[in-house]
């Protein structure tokens, strides 16, 4: 695994992991990739965010990530209400995460948490303001094994 994301990252110090997609429900957000041919999704809860995930795996060792909220509060029950269901972030695998972070505060970046908090596949995460990244909600993730060997 680790050889693996190794390979992936090379010299480049980001890969594509996920796209995020917001789903009222998660069996009913499946569906339509049923309908494509994926056969399977891995379900986790994520409880800083408040939502169950979905993780439909693509070749290239990314995935989409179907979100349901799992209360009225989580940050994706309010991005349904305002936007509908739909794309809701996009995540970045990076190396050295809290160098990232602190470099981005830096440059007077917002940031929605400063420290990096646990989010699916127990990965370490932050999620940047669409404000600062030209409208899309970027997740920066690193994954636990790799924190600190970088
Ligand atoms: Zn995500």
């Amino acid at each position: 695994m680790g050889e693996q994301v190794n390979q992936v990252m090379g010299d480049i110090p980001f890969a594509l992991d996920h796209l995020g997609v917001a789903v009222s429900n998660l069996q009913e957000g499946f569906k339509f990739y049923q309908s494509l041919g994926f056969t399977k999704m891995d379900i986790e809860e994520v409880p800083s965010e408040k939502v169950r995930v979905g993780f439909l795996n693509l070749a290239n060792s990314c995935s989409i990530e179907l979100l349901e909220p799992m209360s009225e509060d989580s940050p994706v029950a309010k991005f349904i209400q305002k936007k509908g269901p739909g794309i809701h972030h996009v995540c970045l695998r990076v190396k050295g995460i809290r160098g990232v972070v602190e470099s981005l505060k830096s440059k007077g970046v917002q940031l929605i948490n400063d420290e990096p908090r646990i989010g699916a596949h127990n990965c370490l995460v932050v999620f940047v303001h669409p404000r600062s990244t030209g409208g899309i909600l970027l997740e920066l993730s690193e994954k636990q094994d790799q924190v600190g060997s970088s």
